[in-house]
């Protein structure tokens, strides 16, 4: 669709999370705001010709997708989008096969370091575009594959987000001055305070504050989360009892509720009244990734439609930005004059127009890779690329990485209910030895051994027909009937995970670039990556390994943890193998700094080199810390929006 006979306020680049929180606050001030949303529009209808079938974005045509696929990952209800590729975790970097049941060789029984990582991958040949597409969309160069993902459709990586919405705590904005590491962020968490509160009305987070002053965090005078908290479950409470009250490394293993961006029961808020957001109460489906069936869990196609009940916001589905054009008639650090994007009819299909959306200021807010990717494609007048004075567009690409330990409880806890996650220790999160290896929280999962080994499908055909204990030859006759019920109820009921959410530095050497040789069926650049962890991550590991020992050990639980299903590859530390897994927490690619030579922004996302350019999301934080980086990354769209307002 072409826009180009209307001139806007604001023109935004991404219809996701940050991009539908902005359009929102800046419409409810009366801007006229264009949103350029690269996937499919929800609830409309695209026909895919190569697969001759209807490609749906509807939620009952999600579930389905989901119910028939045979892995159930995080992308599984939504089908690859060839004009707007996202990568998938099954692409990125398949590990050996293995079995649960399987006893570990005797030279590896000191679990969890098991067998060296697979051989890297072959060389990538892009010739065939979608078939290439369909093997990953992500160019792997680096030692260890990036193991995230996310969805590139109206509503972004809302769709199959977990739910969880932390603050950040105080000290995780002075890295570099407390323990001398890093930097520092360019604002503490006092500024952001009110931004939190903002963004946790939006979303309903059910949390309880006074569990929540963890580690310095406050609240504003009388504060109350919009919902009230969701209850531990069975699980929470027997890993309170049984390491609750101890430590490890000095650190507090105190079991506490995690905020959720899910409805709970309404509190009654300071003004008397009850929050209502409209949407129902969660049901426990155990399904918040990749998709809560009943939308109890906060997506951003909540706020993009209260945004166009504005009336001041146009929305183009199917316009992939391609190009952030600069004023050429300006040398020195010139404003942006447009956004060049093209458009498709069908996910499988041509181009079927390029076209130019003109504004008075502009906003890239298209998720940490592809942001940075099209400010570096865009270099037709700089060759470093848009905003990129300071060369960190791209660089310290960042993650949670995650180290993931799971295992047998001696009685049952009865996973596979409840959400995907209600509690997590977050003592580890900070403490004096961030001064040499990073923190990390905590996640207590309620789908037994879904994540690390595809429960319960996987354990179910490893019962009727187990592999020989060496893994080699045909399936033998396993268990049927009275037998494989028992064997079923006495280990799912039992099944538990634990995930350990580490903190991960920026590095110059983990970055993106938009491939050379690798491209989408439209033509535009496909994401390069290169990636690793340094000492400071990887000892983040080696403490969590240990802390799983410690916590497994004191609760005898029969410990389990090996090779997990999926994503994530594998690196050696100090002789040990670790396979870590992508926590979807995609981070650091245009980060907010003190000064021009240092990073790609202000504290209010403001571009130091194109006074009308903003570039907001995850991409815009300088370190990780280790909560789920969502929550804050909507106070600060919030933040960059006063900001935008105040410039006009
Ligand atoms: C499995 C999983 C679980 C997660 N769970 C949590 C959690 O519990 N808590 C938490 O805090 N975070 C979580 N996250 C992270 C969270 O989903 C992201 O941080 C968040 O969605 C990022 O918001 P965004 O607006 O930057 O990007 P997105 O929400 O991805 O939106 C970006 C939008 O830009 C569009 N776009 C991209 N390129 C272009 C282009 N060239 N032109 C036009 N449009 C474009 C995309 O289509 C997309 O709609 C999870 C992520 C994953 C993968």
């Amino acid at each position: 669709m072409d826009s180009s006979t209307k001139q806007y306020d604001v023109v935004i680049v991404g219809g996701g999370w940050a991009g539908s929180a902005l359009a929102y606050k800046l419409a409810s001030a009366n801007k006229k705001v264009l949103v350029l949303e690269a996937g499919i529009a929800i609830d409309g209808l695209i026909t895919n010709p190569d697969e001759n079938q209807l490609v749906t974005g509807n939620r009952a045509e999600f579930m389905n997708d989901f119910f028939m696929a045979m892995a159930k990952t995080p992308e599984s209800p939504y089908v690859q989008n060839y004009n707007a590729p996202r990568p998938s975790v099954l692409d990125i970097q398949p590990v050996p096969p293995f079995k649960l049941t399987q006893p570990p060789p005797p030279d590896q029984a000191d679990l969890p370091h098991l067998p060296e990582p697979a051989p890297p991958p072959a060389p990538i040949n892009c010739t065939d575009v979608k078939a290439s597409i369909d093997n990953g969309y992500f160019i792997q160069r680096g030692p260890i594959p990036f193991g995230s993902t996310y969805e590139r459709r109206g509503g972004g990586t809302s769709w199959h987000w977990l739910g969880t919405s932390l603050r950040m705590l105080p000290n995780d904005f002075k890295l570099k001055t407390l323990y001398n590491q890093a930097v520092d962020w360019p604002l503490t968490y006092e500024d952001l305070s009110d931004y939190y509160d903002q963004a946790e009305f939006e979303i309903g987070v059910s949390a309880d504050v006074n569990e929540q002053t963890i580690h310095g965090i406050t609240f504003s005078e009388g504060y109350v989360y919009p919902m009230a908290k969701i209850p531990p479950t069975i699980l929470d409470n027997t890993i309170q009892a049984g390491v609750g009250s101890l430590t490890f490394d000095g650190s507090s293993l105190n079991v506490t509720g995690t905020p959720a961006g899910r409805n709970g029961v309404p509190n009654q808020l300071k003004d008397g009244s009850f929050y209502d957001n409209g949407r129902r109460q969660c049901q426990g489906n155990t399904n918040c990734t990749p998709i809560c069936p009943i939308q109890a869990k906060y997506d951003a196609t909540v706020t993009m439609g209260k945004a166009l009940m504005t009336g001041n916001v146009d929305i183009i589905y199917q316009a992939v930005a391609t190009n952030v054009l600069l004023d050429k008639n300006t040398p020195v650090n010139p404003e942006v004059v447009g956004i060049e994007y093209k458009t498709y009819e069908t996910t499988g299909g041509p181009c079927t127009g390029t076209f130019i959306a003109t504004g008075t200021k502009y906003i890239i807010a298209a998720h940490a890779i592809e942001a940075a990717k099209l400010l570096l494609m865009s270099n037709t007048q700089i060759p470093a690329g848009v905003a990129n004075h300071s060369g960190q567009v791209g660089k310290n690409l960042m993650d949670h990485p995650m180290y993931l330990g799971w295992g047998l409880m001696p009685e049952p806890v009865y996973p596979f209910r409840g959400p995907l996650s209600t509690s997590g220790i977050e003592g580890p999160r900070d403490g004096a030895f961030r001064s040499t290896r990073a923190s990390f929280r905590i996640e207590i999962g309620n789908e037994g051994w879904n994540w690390p080994g595809g429960a319960p499908y996987a354990q179910v055909i490893d019962m009727v027909s187990p592999m020989p204990p060496d893994g080699s030859g045909t399936p033998t006759a396993g268990i049927f009937g009275s037998a494989l019920r028992k064997a079923i109820q006495s280990t799912f009921t039992r099944q538990f995970r634990i995930g350990f959410l580490i903190e991960q530095l920026p590095d110059d050497n983990c970055y993106i670039v938009p491939s050379k040789t690798c491209f989408d069926n439209l033509g535009v650049p496909r994401p390069e990556i290169y990636y690793q962890f340094d000492d400071y991550t990887m000892e983040g590991f080696k403490a969590a390994a240990a802390a799983t020992d410690f916590i497994f050990n004191t609760m005898n639980v029969e410990n389990n943890t090996g090779i997990p299903v999926g994503s994530g590859g594998a690196f050696v530390y100090q002789g040990v193998t670790y396979y870590p897994q992508g926590a979807g927490h995609v981070m650091g690619t245009h980060r907010m700094g003190f000064t021009r030579d240092d990073s790609v922004t202000d504290a209010n996302m403001k571009s130091w080199e194109h006074d009308n350019l903003y570039i907001v999301g995850c991409g815009s934080m300088p370190t990780t810390a280790t909560s789920n980086p969502t929550l804050t990354m909507m106070a600060l769209a919030f933040k960059a929006a006063d900001a935008i307002l105040a410039s006009f």
